[in-house]
């Protein structure tokens, strides 16, 4: 077997899909302990807080106590390369989730077991649901007293439509937490809090028959344990490899990412289970993670990373081939070789130089405005991965300048932010304004922020009437031309050119759409 398909074998990408304060940092902290990256649990959070303190516009977010910025963790676990893709936490900064969702091979849900399935992670589930993402559940906080576990199983399969196969069970809960079984393998794990902190510090017994676990957990707890299992085996599925990696059945681990109990059970069943890279689609073929020359997509784009230098680093998912430090790769968009010169890689807590990464890993691309999310590099070949999508925004603003000459300087920095996805940039065409479309209101404050912060310029951001935003396709010329002059008051272009309808109203665009029937209204937009 080539080194190209050894190495994208035993990659497993993924990211941790959670509504907020689940435990998705924790449990991150502790995946990382185990891939041997950082020796404190605690970095995680205090490398965030080292970053924003020397990042300015980053104080944004400190502030408010959210995380706008999404990271990749490298880590070496068990002959395999794990890729941890993060997804920024708070809830308004849905398009950079999404965006960061397509890069992924698989998704790990994180649930509170007192809380059980929350807002935010059906909305997140109804992303991995457009790709068939395979998806792990840990459901986590087992220290403290939570919901009946199969009433949380119930509720995962019916609000969020995926069949449930229990791996590990939990026995007892909150202070009467003894530990966990092994579905599988029938091995119970025992919860010594204090003691789970480091990986092989769990007393193990070989199965619930092993006399010596009476002994420890006390014949009241067993029993209770057995009745509970033949009730979980009657209820529930065998896990099912097939059906998990088609997206239709969840591998379920109960534990606590803060006492590090049950997450090693998890992450071994994750690398030996979760999918390496697949094939993806592209605009002329699908190219396999095993093909020898390299290609990737660019999913992320950050700027000011390092506030020494203010340029942007580039965030490419790679699906084939090799990357070697150095070399040239042809951007397809503009047809342009580009030599990839200090890209970054992710391994352990540290960014360093890259010296070589495979299908699966994510390299970083300093550059200063070239590159766009979406964008696809080869080796030569013209092809573009799809299925990078741009969100029809339902908040809308019109920028005003305070101080009329920067107005240069504002285009320049709207048509930047929306390259990078900070918001997305509207110009109609019967009109000189400049209208914002964001997907979460929190947008615009960092939209103003970075305005101010990076180039100099002084915006208010003020209401106008657009209900919602429709890209706008017509295969015959002529039937766009006349639809094009008929409702030119409500067209516009976005930063990609693109034809784009703002409806002031819903019912607005309920007509336009009936009167124009054979005109496209599209509610997503893939990266051109
Ligand atoms: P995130 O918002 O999903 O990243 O959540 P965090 O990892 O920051 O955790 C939110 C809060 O839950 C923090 O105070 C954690 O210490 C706490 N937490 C995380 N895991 C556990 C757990 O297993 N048990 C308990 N009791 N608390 C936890």
């Amino acid at each position: 077997m080539s080194d190209v398909s050894q190495e994208a074998l035993r990659r497993r990408t993924f990211a941790i899909i959670s509504h907020p304060d689940a435990g998705k940092t924790t449990l991150t902290e502790k995946l990382l302990l185990f891939g041997g990256a950082i020796q404190m649990a605690g970095s995680v959070k205090s490398r965030k807080t080292t970053r924003s303190a020397t990042s300015d516009w980053m104080a944004l977010e400190k502030e408010r106590g959210i995380s706008v910025t999404s990271s990749v963790m490298q880590f070496p676990y068990d002959d395999h390369i794990v890729n941890l893709l993060d997804t920024p936490g708070h809830a308004d900064f849905g398009e950079d989730t999404y965006r960061v969702l397509t890069a992924v091979d698989s998704a790990l849900m994180v649930i509170d077991v007192a809380k059980g399935v929350e807002e935010r992670t059906i909305k997140l589930m109804e992303v991995c649901r457009l790709r068939d993402t395979p998806i792990m559940t840990f459901i986590n906080k087992l220290d403290r007293e939570g919901r009946d576990p199969i009433d949380l199983l119930d509720e995962v399969e019916s609000v969020l439509g995926i069949q449930c196969a229990p791996i590990t069970w939990p026995i007892g809960m909150g202070k009467r937490l003894k530990g966990v079984v092994h579905l599988v393998s029938g091995e119970v794990h025992l919860y010594e809090q204090g003691r789970n902190f480091t990986r092989q510090d769990s007393t193990i017994f070989p199965s619930i028959d092993d006399p010596a676990l009476e002994a420890a957990i006390g014949a009241p707890a067993l029993a209770e344990l057995r009745d509970e299992l033949e009730l979980v085996q009657g209820a529930s599925h065998p896990f099912d490899l097939e059906r998990y990696l088609a997206g239709e059945q969840t591998p379920v681990f109960f534990g606590s990412a803060v006492n590090n109990f049950g997450v090693q059970l998890l992450l071994d069943f994750f690398v030996r289970h979760a999918p390496s890279p697949r094939p993806r689609a592209t605009t002329g073929r699908e190219v396999a993670p095993t093909e020898d020359k390299l290609t990737g997509f660019v999913f992320k784009i950050q700027a000011n990373m390092d506030p020494q230098h203010r340029d942007r680093v580039a965030f490419m998912r790679i699906c084939s081939g090799k990357f070697t430090a150095g070399m040239k790769a042809f951007h397809v968009r503009s047809g342009k070789d580009l030599k990839l010169a200090n890209a970054l890689t992710f391994m352990a807590s540290d960014r360093e130089i890259a010296e070589s990464a495979y299908s699966g890993d994510v390299i970083g691309i300093h550059n200063h405005g070239t590159i766009s999310i979406g964008d696809t590099f080869t080796e030569g070949e013209k092809l573009s991965f799809t299925g990078i999508p741009n969100f029809a925004p339902e908040l809308f603003r019109r920028a005003r300048l305070r101080d009329p000459l920067k107005l240069k300087q504002l285009q320049k920095g709207l048509a930047q932010l929306s390259e990078e996805g900070a918001t997305q940039f509207f110009r109609p065409l019967m009109s000189n304004d400049l209208i914002l479309g964001a997907v979460g209101v929190l947008q615009f404050d960092v939209v103003a922020y970075r305005l101010k912060d990076e180039y100099g310029v002084d915006a208010i951001f003020e209401p106008v009437t657009i209900a919602t935003a429709r890209w706008v396709r017509c295969g015959n010329e002529k039937k766009l031309e006349e639809f094009r002059d008929k409702n030119a008051m409500n067209l516009a272009v976005d930063a990609a050119g693109q034809l784009v309808y703002l409806a002031p109203t819903r019912v607005n665009l309920q007509l336009a759409q009936e009167r124009a029937p054979e005109v496209e209204f599209l509610a997503t937009r893939e990266h051109a």
